[in-house]
């Protein structure tokens, strides 16, 4: 825990006690601060016991002259309309920050490197990879944020050290105080748009890790228009940031200055245009697909601007053991490969999975989202037949109707044990047995990570499976 010293003394509320809250709140209480914590779930005080922290109606009770307030993530201070607390505490006075905003504070005079990454899609993906890769390098490193550990539970980085932080748009929209050194923009698509006003406001947030964070090197996704325009910004030094990296996966990048692109089977680092480094992704079964090509684009620019060398990050790639229920491999029988994307609780992410193998036995299904599988059309050659189950399986056949034959198994342990029948028949080079829903799991299952773990328990108790493998 990093406690927070700058505190002490001072009155601070913290709004919303979810990992980030009671993580903040103990280190503001450590630090010698009068903690008042409030959740609209009167029940979470109690249950999360806070040492040192007092439970309090921010909303309606008296306002207890408060220096700061911490407000969660989950708690809006816009859009679609101010949390009631928020909207008290600017009503007050009082200034309004959250967990980010006072670990750039806290860690400021460290001396360590901060690398931020965020994007709409490949955050956890990549920041794993960041991670792994500067520890492969020997280099110590800590990881936090929106990956599911709360900044406030990491330990004070000690000079040189790395600091690897996935940060969500709710996350930098809030935060006073943003100072990466590096900043890493993915890739901007539809998402979240409520919470943010529309597209625009969306943008803006994401935007702010790169103007009022002012890295020392942006690593930008250009494969869009938004990464584009930021790029632009970022090199014109119409806005701050000392060096601008673009990365693609998909574009042809040329012109001036650092960029790395995928060219189908590796990484290449060019300068005005020229290469100068190649970090094959060929066989590298954890970073399969065009997306993850971004992703690792991405973590490569990040550890090189941190210093690693191209050698190190090069052999470093190949022992990345990805994050679970996103196109992880779970097991092999015979030549069938069976992979867990259960992560992909929609069309688009399912797309990026369908698009990474070529004759698939698909399992999908649970609660749709708008517009189904429609837009899966383009991918629907690849697919030999699909395994539906869920709520969404009605639906779904009559999108495949007459032309991807599909079985109804209504439940997963029905859709593995034909799926896995049907693959272990076919001729093909490598077939592939699939979960990749492009649906929410809450009609069968508790998540999409409980889902992922049902997936994984039903594959390896298949007759003759091999578990584990990239
Ligand atoms: P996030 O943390 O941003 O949600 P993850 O790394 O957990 O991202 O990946 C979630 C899913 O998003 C993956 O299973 C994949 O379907 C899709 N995805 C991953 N990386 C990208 C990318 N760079 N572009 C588009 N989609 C991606």
């Amino acid at each position: 825990m990093i406690p927070l010293v700058s505190l002490k003394g001072a009155k601070i509320g913290v709004l919303g006690l979810g990992r980030a809250g009671r993580s903040v709140a103990a280190a503001a209480a450590a630090g010698g601060a009068e903690v008042y914590v409030h959740d609209d779930d009167e029940g979470a005080v109690e249950r999360l016991g806070i040492v040192g922290a007092v439970q309090t109606d921010l909303a309606t009770g008296p306002w207890p002259a408060l220096d700061l307030l911490v407000a969660s993530p989950g708690a809006a201070h816009i859009y679609p309309k101010p949390h009631r607390v928020i909207e008290r505490a600017w009503g007050e006075g009082v200034p309004v920050d959250n967990e980010i905003g006072l670990f750039f504070a806290a860690i400021a005079h460290s001396g360590a490197t901060v690398i931020a990454i965020t994007g709409t899609n490949g955050k956890s993906t990549t920041t794993a990879l960041t991670r792994h890769l500067v520890a492969s390098s020997g280099r110590a490193v800590q990881m936090g944020g929106n990956i599911g550990v709360p900044v406030f539970d990491l330990d004070m980085p000690a000079p040189g050290d790395v600091v690897v932080l996935e940060l969500s748009s709710y996350q930098i929209d809030q935060a006073r105080q943003l100072s990466p050194d590096i900043a890493v923009f993915l890739n901007l698509t539809p998402d979240h748009y409520d919470r943010h006003g529309g597209r625009g406001g969306y943008f803006a947030a994401k935007r702010r890790l790169f103007e009022v964070g002012r890295p020392r090197v942006s690593v930008i996704g250009v494969d869009e228009e938004e990464g584009r325009f930021l790029a632009n910004l970022t090199r014109a030094g119409r806005e701050p940031g000392g060096s601008t990296i673009a990365i693609s996966a998909t574009r042809d990048l040329g012109g001036h200055g650092l960029s790395y692109r995928f060219d189908g089977e590796a990484i290449v680092e060019l300068r005005d245009g020229e290469a100068r480094a190649r970090y094959p992704l060929a066989g590298i079964g954890s970073l399969r697909g065009v997306h993850n090509a971004q992703n690792a684009a991405a973590a490569i620019a990040a550890v090189r601007a941190a210093g690693l060398a191209a050698d190190v990050v090069a052999d470093g790639l190949k022992t990345f053991p990805g994050l679970a229920h996103r196109l992880e491999t779970v097991g092999r029988r015979g030549k069938v490969l069976f992979i867990n994307d259960s992560k992909a609780t929609n069309a688009d992410s399912t797309a990026k999975a369908l698009a990474s193998f070529e004759r698939i036995y698909w399992i999908a299904g649970g609660v749709p989202k708008a517009g189904g599988i429609a837009d899966l059309a383009p991918f629907f050659g690849r697919i030999a037949k699909s395994y539906l189950i869920g709520e969404a399986a009605a639906d779904f056949a009559a999108t495949l109707e007459g032309r991807v034959p599909f079985e109804l198994n209504g439940t997963l342990d029905a859709a593995v044990a034909a799926a896995a029948r049907d693959a272990a028949g076919d001729g093909a080079a490598e077939p592939v047995v699939l979960l990749s829903p492009a649906c929410a799991s809450f009609d069968q299952f508790k998540s999409f990570e409980q889902r992922g773990d049902v997936f994984r328990t039903l594959v390896s108790g298949l007759a003759g499976i091999e578990m584990g493998g990239a």
